[in-house]
């Protein structure tokens, strides 16, 4: 096939290194027109949100009537789940019990900033540990795989716990920091494949070695179907519902807690600053940057002009890079240049390995034709 002609978006700064993307006659991109089509029009962070908000805390509250906690919330120690936390307990009068999981890979000042709210907010927190050997053998195994998204381990860890731990404990009211402000326009699948349990399980069987015994997974059926609608789990996002944005959360949360801020959004974690800012730019070209930034762009957060020089420049220095390299390598029980061997090896695809795309596009196809996803997956 032959290379596609470079082209960056008129209006944000995606560009063709997201192979399917679309442009207009006015050089617009399709995460934008799905932004001011989709998005836009039912995102109500004024009177409207703030009437639904209210609404839904009247229900939790009377839920927790009598109990210790009326909800749960991940806790990551980044600014979305922070800002939420200070929200929930001192604007909403909430009860959340905070739920925080260690992988193995959490920077201390992500530590010092979940440590710093907790306290702060006067409230408890869980931290589930997971077992190093299973995590290290997946993690090693998606490497193995060739494939872009090395944060789908993780994330799907986090998220299986956080719903796991409270279907369990019978905490119905999960809150969420996902938001459309500083995620409204979403990596392509192709970077950021979605979080697939055959798939992972898959990606596993080929290249992993020892069984995952204890790793918490959850599959759709579980997380979308089984937990909601058997178990009356809710996901609550409020940060939709209120005027969010990133500078004024991370100025309150400075002045709060004397919180700490990262190099860039989810850099809490030391895995996922090198997964972002070398292996998937190196190995790949996909700058996940391009996505924050434009979704900060099209919600008037940064100027196009900004992210665009702040993209010049690597998400963060070549020494740094190699430090955590080695870093890596080294936790991952490799040598640093069986690593750098690894790295050479081809590319793949989330089509390369089994999935449930076919089905988890029907169930997003739904959700949006039911009003619940308004994000663009493809
Ligand atoms: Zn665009």
């Amino acid at each position: 096939m032959a290379e596609r002609e470079y082209q960056v978006c008129t209006n944000c700064v995606m560009d063709t290194s997201d192979s399917q993307i679309v442009f207009d006659e006015n050089g617009r991109c399709d995460h934008c027109k799905n932004f001011y089509k989709n998005i836009l029009p039912n995102w109500h962070p004024d009177e409207q949100g703030e009437a639904e908000l209210n609404e839904i805390v009247v229900k939790i509250k009377a839920y927790g009537k009598g109990k210790k906690y009326d909800c749960i919330i991940g806790l990551s120690g980044g600014v979305d789940s922070s800002y939420l936390a200070y929200y929930a307990v001192r604007k909403l009068g909430l009860k959340p019990l905070f739920f925080a999981v260690d992988t193995g890979w959490t920077l201390n000042v992500a530590v010092e900033n979940i440590e710093k709210i907790v306290k702060g907010l006067n409230a408890s927190l869980y931290t589930e540990i997971v077992n190093w050997n299973e995590m290290r053998d997946l993690q090693l195994a998606y490497f193995k795989a060739q494939v872009p998204y090395q944060d789908t381990p993780q994330d799907h860890v986090i998220f299986a716990s956080l719903y796991k731990y409270a279907v369990k404990n019978k905490i119905k009211y999960v809150l969420t920091g996902g938001n459309h402000s500083t995620e409204c326009i979403r990596e392509p699948n192709e970077w950021v494949y979605c979080s697939d349990l055959m798939q992972i399980k898959d990606i596993h069987k080929k290249h992993g070695k020892s069984y995952l015994k204890t790793l918490p997974l959850c599959g759709m059926f579980k997380y979308r179907l089984f937990y909601r609608y058997f178990k009356g789990m809710k996901v609550v996002k409020p940060l939709d519902l209120i005027p969010y944005t990133k500078e004024k959360a991370i100025k309150t949360l400075q002045d709060e807690f004397d919180w700490q801020p990262y190099e860039q959004k989810h850099f809490e974690s030391l895995f996922t600053r090198f997964y972002e800012g070398y292996w998937l730019i190196k190995k790949f070209g996909y700058d996940k940057r391009r996505a924050y930034f434009s979704s900060l762009i099209v919600t008037g957060q940064k100027t196009r002009e900004e992210a665009l020089e702040e993209l010049k420049s690597p998400p963060y220095s070549e020494k740094q890079a190699t430090e955590d390299l080695e870093y890596v390598a080294k936790k991952l029980s490799l040598t640093k240049d069986e690593f750098v061997k690894l790295m050479d090896q081809p590319n793949k695809t989330w089509k390369d390995y089994k999935n449930s795309f076919w089905m988890i596009s029907l169930a997003i196809k739904m959700a949006r034709i039911l009003g619940l996803e308004r994000k663009q997956y493809r």
